[in-house]
C-alpha cells in the first residue's frame, strides 16, 4: 500500500474532506492533533478499529479513545455523563484531557477492551476537530506509532513507522504539547488521573476539592488502570538510563558517566536540557529546551527519544525533570522509556 502525506494549509478542506471518505469507508487515516499524531477510524465500526490494531501491532486489551468534535457527540458514545465528566468539558474541552465515562452499547468491544467505559477526547486542533465533524462518526484513535515506540508529534515520524501500512498521513505541522492527553476517570467520587498529561493535577485541583492519581502510576505495585499504561512504551532503538535528581547535580553526574562510557568505547547519545548539552559539548547530544520551560521539553521529548534510532547508538543518557505540572507527565513517560532503569543524582 502506497502511503501519501498531505500537507494541510488553511482553507483547504478539499484534502480533509478526502480523509473524512476514507474513515466512513471503514478505512484508517493519520492526522495531527495538539497531544500528538492519531491514527483514525470510525469509533462506531469495530472492522475499521480492528485496522488500527493491525496498522500499529497494538495489542487488543489496550482499548482506544473516541475523539468527538462538539458535545452534541457525545450522546452517540454515552447516555450518563457523569458531572466530573462534565465538569472537565466546561473547564478545558476542546484540550488535551480525555474522559473516562460509562459507554453505549453501540460503542464496539473491539473499541474498549470489553471495559463498560469508554474513554473520550475533544481535540484542539482545527484540522482533527474538521475530520471528524466531516466523518460525521466520533473517531477511534491511538498515537500514530508502532506500538511500543515513541509517540510522533510529527507527520514524518508517522511515516517512518506506518509507511506501507495505511493510505493517508494528514500533516499539520509540530504537535503543540507533544505528550498525550490527561486520562481521568469520571466513573467514581472523586477524578483519578490515569495517565498524566498536558492538564495537570494543579490545574484539575482548581475545579475539584480532591484529585487522585492511580497508584499504579507512582511507583505502587498494583495493576494500572488504564489498561495501556502496563506496557513497555516509547523505547527508543537503545536502552535508556534516566537520570533523576536536582538539576545542579546534573552536570556533575553526566560528565562522570560520559566519561565512565568512554574508557568501556561505547556510543553513548545524551538527552538533556539546553543547559548541560551546551557545557557538555559532546558529540551525540539532543537538547530538549531550557530547564525551567518544561512545555518546551514535553514538546521535544519524542523526537529526542527517537532521534538517535538511526545513529547506531550504544546507550542513551536522559535528564529527568521535576515531577510537578506538566513534569510528571515528562517524567511518567521517560520512566517508561527507561523500562525503569532510574539513577538517582
Ligand atoms: P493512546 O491512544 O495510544 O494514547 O492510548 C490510550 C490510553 O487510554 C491507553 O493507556 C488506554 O489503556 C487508555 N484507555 C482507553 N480507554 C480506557 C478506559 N475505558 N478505561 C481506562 N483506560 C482507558
Ligand atoms: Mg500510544
Amino acid at each position: 500500500m502506497e502511503t501519501k502525506i498531505v500537507k494541510i494549509v488553511e482553507n483547504n478542506d478539499e484534502e480533509i474532506k478526502k480523509a473524512a471518505e476514507f474513515i466512513k469507508k471503514g478505512q484508517v487515516v493519520a492526522f495531527p492533533t495538539e497531544t500528538v499524531y492519531g491514527l483514525g477510524a470510525n469509533g462506531l465500526n469495530a472492522q475499521a478499529a480492528a485496522k488500527i490494531y493491525e496498522a500499529k501491532g497494538r495489542p487488543s486489551d489496550n482499548p482506544l479513545i473516541l475523539h468527538i468534535d462538539s458535545i452534541k457527540m457525545l450522546s452517540q458514545i454515552t447516555t450518563a455523563v457523569p458531572h466530573i465528566a462534565l465538569e472537565i468539558i466546561a473547564a478545558f474541552c476542546p484540550g488535551p484531557i480525555t474522559v473516562i465515562v460509562p459507554k453505549r452499547k453501540n460503542v464496539p468491544d473491539r473499541i474498549t477492551g470489553g471495559l463498560s467505559t469508554v474513554g473520550v477526547r475533544m481535540p484542539d486542533n482545527d484540522i482533527a476537530r474538521k475530520l471528524i465533524k466531516l466523518a460525521g462518526v466520533p473517531i477511534a484513535a491511538p498515537s500514530a506509532n508502532l506500538s511500543g515506540k515513541p509517540s510522533p508529534t510529527t507527520a514524518n515520524a508517522v511515516y517512518e513507522d506506518l509507511k506501507g501500512r495505511i493510505p493517508l498521513i494528514l500533516d499539520g505541522g509540530l504537535s503543540t504539547f507533544g505528550v498525550e492527553s490527561t486520562i481521568v476517570d469520571c466513573t467514581e467520587n472523586i477524578p483519578i488521573i490515569l495517565r498524566p498529561g498536558a492538564v495537570t493535577k494543579e490545574m484539575l485541583e482548581e475545579i475539584f476539592t480532591e484529585v487522585r492519581i492511580d497508584p499504579a502510576l507512582v511507583g505502587k505495585d498494583t495493576v494500572p488502570k488504564a489498561p495501556g499504561m502496563k506496557y513497555r512504551h516509547y523505547a527508543p532503538k537503545a536502552p535508556l538510563i534516566l537520570f533523576k535528581g536536582n538539576a545542579a547535580d546534573m552536570l556533575g553526574a553526566f560528565t562522570r558517566e560520559l566519561a565512565k562510557y568512554k574508557k568501556m568505547h561505547k556510543k553513548v547519545g545524551v538527552i538533556a536540557s539546553h543547559e548541560i548539552v551546551s557545557a557538555l559539548g559532546h558529540q551525540y547530544a539532543y537538547d530538549y529546551g531550557q530547564q525551567n520551560n518544561l512545555l518546551e521539553i514535553a514538546a521535544n521529548l519524542y523526537n529526542g527519544l527517537r532521534f538517535f534510532d538511526d545513529k547506531n547508538i550504544d546507550l542513551i543518557l536522559a535528564e529527568g525533570t521535576i515531577e510537578d505540572g506538566i513534569g510528571l507527565a515528562i517524567m511518567n513517560r521517560l520512566k517508561k522509556a527507561s523500562g525503569q532503569t532510574i539513577v538517582s543524582v
